[in-house]
């Protein structure tokens, strides 16, 4: 397994040796994907092995996986979404078609082969983020929520013994003020 990732992958010739790669790219480096995000931050991790199957066609498979800040399309603010998504492509060559590829499999043409790594790992998660994001709660909606557990801490600190009232400047018990005017009827 390659610790340090290449910046070219020659595939069919990773292949014949049974290839593996596991790494991470910042979101910062992958440019194509900004115009996606609410804000550029964090990273996406990937694995790969590229080989021949036993058809003989090459094979790339592995998982990537991504926490990116998308914006809400309910309230346009940042939210988060987390991606897992399998990799799972043959490669074609020129000439080849894209007929009979195995269930769950998408065609990678090696028209410009060695490509870059980056590039084909940048394409997969362009692929598997979703075209809409969205808060399962609005910010605005946690914000009211949080206010109203404010409002309560408030009132039980005013109620709490170690803030004793000057006597005389406690304010009038209800019940005591409706109890005297009962008593002066
Ligand atoms: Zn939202």
């Amino acid at each position: 397994m390659s610790s340090v990732l290449p910046e070219f992958i020659d595939i069919p010739r990773l292949a014949k040796h049974r290839s593996h790669f596991q790494g991470s790219y910042s979101l910062a480096r992958l440019t194509r994907v900004h115009d996606r995000l609410h804000t550029v931050a964090g990273e996406m991790r990937f694995s790969l092995i590229i080989q021949y199957d036993e058809q003989w066609r090459i094979t790339l498979k592995g998982e990537l996986e991504a926490v990116v800040i998308m914006e809400c399309q309910r309230c346009l603010q940042a939210v988060s979404v987390e991606i897992q998504q399998p990799i799972a492509l043959i490669a074609l060559a020129e000439g080849q078609t894209d007929d009979n590829l195995p269930e769950g499999y998408e065609p990678l043409w090696l028209e410009d082969s060695p490509l870059k790594l980056q590039e084909l790992i940048e394409d997969e998660l362009i692929l598997a983020m979703p075209m809409i994001a969205r808060h399962d709660h609005c910010p605005d909606l946690a914000e009211e929520v949080s206010v109203l557990l404010v409002a309560e801490t408030e009132a039980v600190v005013e109620d709490a013994p170690s803030l004793p009232a000057e006597e005389g400047t406690r304010p009038a018990n209800p019940f005591a003020v409706l109890a005297n005017l009962k008593k002066s009827q």
